[in-house]
């Protein structure tokens, strides 16, 4: 799944959870589900850092700092779980830089990988389904 919506989903059950234990175990449980569903990717530029591969994460780094920030705005009185949330939705992407960055080989990495095998090029409608499911979500409790 894309960092953005790692960071939504964190964002989301810091706010529906509100457990300070509990819910960042939650948020890091989630990203291992959410990578086993279909999910954008499998595409040939994925594998070397090319110009579309630096566009596409500096954009989702955007999107992450934009839900991220949303979350705070709309639910300024659960800020420090929703940042540990965040960080905890997440955090398995944010060690692929020890694997590629410093060839660091450790059966997690293989396991991360393993899960991931419904990546796909239409995976990104699922995305934007999920990522229009949360909003929706969030939406309606700030709503109410
Ligand atoms: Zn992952």
């Amino acid at each position: 799944m894309t960092g953005f919506n790692h960071v939504l989903t964190g964002v989301t059950i810091a706010v529906v959870v509100q457990q300070p234990v509990l819910a960042p175990l939650v948020a890091l449980a989630s990203h291992f589900l959410l990578d086993m569903m279909p999910h954008f990717g499998g595409l040939t530029w994925f594998n070397n850092w090319g110009k579309q591969l630096i566009v596409l994460t500096v954009m989702d780094a955007l999107l992450c700092t934009i839900f991220l920030l949303l979350g705070i705005t709309f639910f300024p009185q659960h800020i420090h779980l929703i940042l540990l949330c965040a960080v905890f939705a997440i955090l398995p992407d944010l060690l692929w830089i020890f694997h590629y960055r410093y060839g660091v080989q450790h059966r997690f990495f293989v396991f991360h990988q393993a899960i991931q095998r419904y990546e796909r090029p239409w995976g990104a409608f699922v995305e934007v389904a999920f990522c229009g499911l949360l909003l929706s979500l969030l939406w309606l409790i700030i709503n109410r």
